[in-house]
């Protein structure tokens, strides 16, 4: 529990936001009806995945769903990791959300099944309430056992006292079992029935906050008297409650004995046993039982989902089945291809019965306007103050080449601008960087030019796939 702790506060001061390609993104950008507003949050356009995406959190959020799977699909740049991050954003801290790439998962430290359970440990959260050390309430009764007359040396001596203390809170009458210290500290504050006190139940450490009004006997009626505070039997303070949230992942990295607590942070886990997760799981369920934990299905993002192999597939295939399972987002920009590891060609690159479990939204390329918003948005994200007319150059840029490529353009744009002691960026900065930088189809071009001087100079004729 200590390390569950220290780890729910390392990860808050961990929370550190960088500019990157995503950074714009602040929510999915719907109103209350869950219709996308044109911009907002940092989102532009793409009105129906972004509401789809809406309906898809309404549902995590009452706990509607679990184990369902979610594919982006749609043309590279038109926003699919975007929408992905609007909805991890709208989440709450609470809800975890984990994103891989499906190229992590084969990786040569862990097995494929291993690196996916890893991915959706860390997309399954626990909720750990723990009763707070601190109560407030009301005293309705002191007694306290001295020891009988003559039993030796101590008797008469506070710590040799045992006693209760009966404890209002708002709900409910607690008693509490008495200690030398404890006797002690009630009595330096001279407390009595009728008192409002706070207790440490960990240290014993009485405070006297003052006296409850409720009871007529002890209202002061005369006068503003501060020893009397307002304190009726409503307002008493419950017992508080701490709550950690943390990963099953990391309630596994913490308990794999070959592993620590700063695993975590390298990232440089291994392989988990399973006889560590069977344990933590029938812990967590026990906790459930008790009351004392609460299971929250998060979401796993795959991008570039094309790159599982079949073997990876069966296994979500299975995973989504288990009760706990998070909801699976899954994103690709390929069309019909093959399935990996397989001579198939199936949509998406994906089995067909995998496919038949997904709900699909698509993504639609972005109108001219829409690219002028989102640069404009990258821009102020970036603090790189640009003319009007750079911004339109760099839209009809966006337009002619990709949405990623004049995204790209920007920093290195504004770098051009600085080295010439330009107070925003112009034009010509834009014009220096576009010759500077090729993008895909002027690179293309020239490698079609000058294929003869590079090595392996195959180009794949129509039809064939690069992979
Ligand atoms: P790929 O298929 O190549 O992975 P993608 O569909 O995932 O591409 P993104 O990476 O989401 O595309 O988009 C490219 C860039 O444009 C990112 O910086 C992203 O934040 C930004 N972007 C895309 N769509 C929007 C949008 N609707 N509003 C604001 N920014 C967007």
């Amino acid at each position: 529990m200590a390390e569950l702790k220290k780890l729910s506060e390392a990860r808050d001061l961990t929370r550190i936001e960088r500019i990157g390609a995503h950074s714009h993104i602040r929510g999915l950008g719907l109103d209350a009806a869950l219709e996308a507003r044109a911009v907002s949050e940092g989102m532009v356009g793409q009105c129906a995945a972004r509401k789809a995406a809406g309906l898809i959190l309404s549902l995590i959020k009452e706990g509607k769903i679990a184990g369902r799977a979610i594919l982006l699909a749609g043309q590279p740049g038109t926003g699919k990791t975007a929408v992905a991050m609007g909805l991890a954003k709208s989440l709450g801290a609470e809800t975890p959300f984990a994103a891989v790439s499906a190229s992590e998962i084969f990786s040569l430290e862990m097995s494929k099944t291993e690196a996916l359970t890893q991915a959706f440990r860390k997309a399954i959260g626990v909720r750990i309430k723990e009763e707070a050390e601190i109560i407030e309430g009301e005293v309705v009764e002191i007694s306290i056992d001295r020891p009988a007359a003559g039993a030796g040396a101590s008797a008469g001596q506070s710590s040799s006292k045992t006693g209760k203390l009966t404890l209002k809170t708002t709900d409910m009458e607690t008693v509490y079992e008495l200690g030398g210290k404890m006797i002690e500290a009630l009595g330096r504050e001279k407390v009595q029935s009728g008192d409002v006190i706070s207790l440490d139940r960990a240290s014993g450490k009485v405070t006297k906050l003052g006296r409850s009004i409720t009871r007529s006997r002890d209202y002061d009626a005369t006068g503003p008297s501060t020893k009397f505070v307002r304190c009726p039997e409503g307002e008493l303070q419950k017992r508080k409650e701490v709550v950690h949230c943390v990963t099953l992942h990391e309630i596994d990295v913490i308990n794999s004995r070959t592993q620590g607590f700063l695993a975590l942070f390298t990232g440089d886990t291994g392989e988990i046993r399973s006889e560590v997760r069977e344990q933590i799981d029938s812990k967590v369920s026990e906790w459930k039982e008790e009351g004392k934990a609460e299971i929250i299905p998060g979401v796993l993002f795959i991008d570039e989902v094309h790159m599982l192999d079949i073997e990876c597939f069966s296994f979500l295939n299975r995973a989504l089945e288990n009760e706990m399972a998070p909801i699976l987002v899954i994103a690709t920009n390929r069309g019909i291809t093959t399935i990996r590891g397989t001579n198939y060609r199936s949509p998406h690159g994906i089995p067909a019965d995998f496919l038949d479990r997904l709900l699909i939204v698509t993504t639609q390329p972005y109108t001219e306007e829409e690219i002028g918003k989102i640069i404009e948005i990258r821009c102020e994200e970036e603090e790189v103050e640009m003319s009007k007319d750079a911004k339109l150059l760099l839209t009809k840029i966006g337009v002619e080449t990709s949405l990623r490529y004049a995204i790209h353009l920007i920093t290195s744009a504004a770098l051009v601008s600085l080295k010439r002691k330009g107070k925003m960026v112009e034009m010509d900065d834009i014009s220096r960087v576009y010759r500077l930088f090729l993008d895909v189809k002027r690179s293309t071009q020239y490698l079609m030019e000058y294929q003869n001087q590079y090595m392996f100079n195959e180009v794949p004729s129509v039809g064939e796939e690069v992979e």
